[in-house]
């Protein structure tokens, strides 16, 4: 693998009994992109994030993240790979200023819990329970627990679903802002808008094969096929 590529994957295998839920996936992430994963329900999205961030076994496939197989996770590659949790519910009675600070405790190197919570646009709620937060707040609650270690890697799985349009579009700029501060980032999406606006490059996946990867506006059938259509918002 070369220095250039964050993530490589080879003919990634996982089944759930006798559902095959990734079949043969080819995927790279070149170091300093914005990678979206785009396809339906159902396609493999969160399987294959979650074998890239070591919390699921593979059946077959070669792995590397980072330059590690991430079903060998060191504490060191933990701390360089970034991880937007799809809730904060266990952590409730927590502050949003308290949750962000906790989470920096667990990394060697944390930037600064204030400032992350500034970026994400949460300074007014540092002082407010989580529990009491908007759907858009949470999810940038998420995105400061994620990246509050300053990975150089960052996975979101489905980062908007959910949202109105207002916020999408300012969640989307903070996932810009922080490519532009050099953090890879690779999201999974439904959205075909979604991936070609943050995206440098988008693969298409359908039942658990890349089948397509492709700049933003040159997607061909596949991204737009009938069946897909409905991914446009
Ligand atoms: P979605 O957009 O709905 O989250 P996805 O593209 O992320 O879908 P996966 O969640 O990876 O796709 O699911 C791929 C296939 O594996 C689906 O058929 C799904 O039903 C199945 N699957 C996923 N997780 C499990 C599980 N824990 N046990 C059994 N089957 C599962």
């Amino acid at each position: 693998m070369g220095n250039d590529l964050a993530v490589s994957v080879k003919g990634l295998r996982k089944a759930y009994g006798r559902t095959v839920a990734v079949d043969g996936l080819d995927l790279d992430v070149r170091r300093g992109e914005v990678f979206a994963l785009l396809g339906p329900n159902g396609a493999g999205k969160t399987t294959t994030v979650e074998i890239l961030e070591g919390y699921r076994k593979r059946d077959g496939g070669e792995v590397r993240v980072l330059d590690r197989d991430p079903a060998e996770p060191t504490a060191d590659w933990r701390g360089r790979v970034g991880i937007v949790l799809q809730g904060t519910g266990e952590f409730e009675e927590l502050t949003v200023g308290e949750l962000v600070h906790h989470f920096a405790a667990f990394y060697p190197k944390p930037d600064d819990p204030d400032e992350v919570i500034a970026r994400v646009g949460l300074t007014g709620k540092a002082k407010a329970r989580t529990h009491g937060l908007s759907g858009g707040q949470k999810r940038r609650l998420d995105v400061a627990l994620g990246i509050v270690g300053r990975p150089e890697l960052l996975f979101l799985d489905e980062p908007t679903t959910g949202f109105d349009p207002e916020a999408r579009r300012e969640f989307w700029q903070l996932i810009r802002d922080l490519n532009a501060a050099g953090t890879t980032i690779m999201l999974t999406t439904h959205y075909l808008d979604e991936a070609e606006a943050l995206a440098q490059r988008v693969g298409v996946i359908a039942d658990g094969r890349l089948v397509e990867v492709a700049e933003p506006g040159r997607l061909g059938n596949r991204a737009n096929a009938p069946a897909t259509v409905s991914w446009r918002t």
